[in-house]
């Protein structure tokens, strides 16, 4: 027998495709991480210039490990000594000729939610780099606007706050407490709603739970 929530996921999949792309996104499907890959290296031409941020997803695919060590210029930001350095490099993604993120929250009805601390993947998204390629489990596919929101702030941002060092209020408790700390990841949101110019974002569909 199929596996359930395989099965759910397919189908709510075909939903969302037929909307991504009647709002001018290119969309693809895939049931599992293996065919994501395959599906992500075959749009990216060999030789482009390949920036990323926030790219959980694509990391737990093995897209980040395939670009370092593939025939790609890839400009790593982890591989600034400096701040400044770091600084320059992800400066160096908003023009990059490819850009790699995920997403915090998907609508069933082809809108992406995304929520950012320093704001250098919104910029991305919204413009600079020549093509966006977004990689998203099926989980963070949400039955409305709204709900993408909530959870985006509710679910995505505080296990996302985890990783980092400054105490929030989430990172102690689990739960959003709407912060304006330092630390806090959620100093800018960004609604996509179209893409214009047209199949400049990207959107590989994963058929299994991926980030956060
Ligand atoms: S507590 Fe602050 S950092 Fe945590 S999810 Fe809420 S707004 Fe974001």
């Amino acid at each position: 027998m199929n596996d359930p929530k395989q099965m759910y996921y397919e189908k709510r999949a075909q939903v969302l495709l037929k909307n991504l792309r009647s709002r001018h996104f290119e969309a693809y499907y895939c049931p599992d991480r293996e065919q994501a890959l395959a599906k992500a290296l075959e749009l990216i031409p060999e030789g482009a210039s390949v920036g990323w941020g926030g790219a959980m997803s694509a990391q737990q695919i093995g897209l980040i490990d395939a670009v370092k060590a593939g025939n790609y210029r890839a400009i790593d930001r982890d591989t600034g000594v400096t701040p400044q350095e770091r600084e320059a490099l992800m400066k160096r993604c908003l023009t990059t000729d490819v850009f790699l993120c995920g997403a915090n929250a998907l609508s069933l009805d082809g809108q992406m939610v995304s929520i950012d601390g320093n704001g250098n993947r919104l910029a991305a998204i919204a413009y600079g780099p020549e093509t966006v390629l977004v990689v998203a489990g099926m989980n963070k596919v949400c039955d409305t606007l709204e709900a993408a929101m909530t959870r985006a702030r509710t679910v995505a941002a505080p296990m996302n706050k985890q990783r980092f060092p400054v105490q929030t209020p989430c990172e102690v408790t689990g739960a959003c407490a709407d912060c304006k700390s330092d630390g806090c990841i959620c100093n800018q949101i960004l609604i996509t709603r179209n893409c214009k110019p047209a199949g400049r974002i990207q959107f590989i569909l994963v058929g299994e739970d991926l980030g956060f």
